[in-house]
C-alpha cells in the first residue's frame, strides 16, 4: 500500500458522563468539506455509545448521519463507540451481548466498516477509567484472568456473529491495562473465535504505555483491523498530530506494511495547531505523505 486512504476525526455528538447530546450539523460539515477538498473521503464518527443515554434516538439518527455522509461521497472509515464487554462474573451477560449488538447496528447504519471499543469495561455506570480497570483486576484477582477472558470472549463471539451479518468487525484497542501489557490482548483475542474481532492498533497509547510502540503492533499485527494514530512525547496521551512527539513514523509505516494492513489509516488526532483548518489539514496529510514515500526508500 504506497498511499494509504486517510481518516480524521469529527465531532457529531458531545457528553459530560451523563448524557449523550447530539451536536448541529454545523458543527461537523465544515471539517467534512475541507477534508473533501483535500482528496479525504473517511472519518471517525465517535460516540453512539451504550454506556450513558442519549437525549435523542440513536438508531435514526446514525442513519440519518449515514445519509448524509454518503450524500457527500463520503462514510466512516470507523465508529468509536463505547460498549460493556462482560457483566460481573457469575451474573447473566445478555444485556452486554445486547448492547454489542445495539453498537453492531449503530455502526452498520453509518456504513462504517470498524466498530471499535475498548476491552475490559464493566457493564456498571462507573465514573472514572480508573475505576473500570480497578474492577477489571480485581475481577481477575477474584475468578482468575482466564475465566474473565473466556466470559469477554464468548461475549464478543456471539456479537461476531451478528457483526458479520451486517458487514461490520469489531476491533479492541489497546487501552489502559490492555496497553501497558499488551499479553493480555494477545490472551484475549486468542481466546475469541470468531474472524470478525480484531485489533485496533492506538500507537500514542502504545507509545506511553508499553516497553515499544512496534513491538505492540508487532504483537497483534495477524489481528490488525484499523488505527488510532497519534503522536506523544511518551509521558502521557497528548494526542498530537504525528510528527510532534517521539514515534518513529517511518518505521510505524514499514510496520504497517508488514503486518499486509491495506485498510484506511484513521489518525486519533487532527490538523496542524495554530493554522487555519485547511492550512492544517494540508501539512498533517504532507508529512504523512512524505513519511510515506522516506519509508519506501528506507
Ligand atoms: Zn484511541
Amino acid at each position: 500500500m504506497e498511499h494509504y486512504n486517510l481518516s480524521y476525526p469529527i465531532n457529531t455528538v458531545s457528553w459530560d458522563g451523563k448524557v449523550v447530546t447530539r451536536c448541529s450539523d454545523e458543527c461537523f460539515l465544515p471539517t467534512c468539506r475541507t477534508l473533501k477538498q483535500l482528496g479525504v473521503n473517511e472519518l471517525m464518527v465517535t460516540g453512539y455509545v451504550t454506556v450513558e443515554e442519549a437525549d435523542f434516538d440513536m438508531m435514526e439518527e446514525t442513519k440519518r448521519l449515514g445519509g448524509l455522509l454518503d450524500s457527500m461521497g463520503m462514510r466512516p472509515a470507523q465508529h468509536h463507540g463505547l460498549s460493556a464487554m462482560y457483566a460481573p462474573q457469575g451474573e447473566s451477560q445478555d444485556r452486554v451481548i445486547e448492547k454489542l449488538i445495539r453498537s453492531i447496528h449503530y455502526t452498520a447504519n453509518m456504513n462504517a466498516p470498524v466498530l471499535v471499543i475498548h476491552p475490559g469495561q464493566v457493564d456498571l455506570h462507573l465514573s472514572t477509567v480508573e475505576e473500570y480497570t480497578e474492577y477489571f483486576s480485581e475481577q481477575i484477582r477474584k475468578y482468575g484472568r482466564q475465566e474473565i477472558l473466556k466470559t469477554c470472549a464468548a461475549n464478543l463471539d456471539t456479537a461476531g456473529e451478528i457483526a458479520g451479518k451486517l458487514g461490520v468487525k469489531i476491533a479492541l484497542e489497546n487501552v489502559e491495562l490492555f496497553a501497558a501489557d499488551i499479553t493480555l490482548l494477545r490472551d484475549l483475542l486468542d481466546e475469541v473465535k470468531s474472524p470478525n474481532i480484531g485489533f485496533c492498533f492506538d500507537s500514542g497509547h502504545a507509545h506511553y504505555k508499553s516497553a515499544s510502540v512496534l513491538n505492540c503492533l508487532d504483537i497483534l499485527q495477524d489481528r490488525l483491523l484499523t488505527t488510532h494514530l497519534h503522536d506523544n512525547r511518551s509521558v502521557f496521551d497528548e494526542h498530537m498530530p504525528p510528527g510532534f512527539g517521539t514515534i518513529p513514523w517511518i518505521d510505524i509505516i514499514q510496520g504497517l506494511w508488514k503486518a499486509g494492513y491495506d485498510n484506511t489509516i484513521n489518525f486519533e488526532s487532527g490538523g496542524w495547531p495554530g493554522l487555519d483548518k485547511e492550512t492544517g489539514f494540508e501539512l498533517a496529510i504532507q508529512f504523512w505523505r512524505a513519511c510515506e514515500l522516506l519509508a519506501k526508500k528506507n
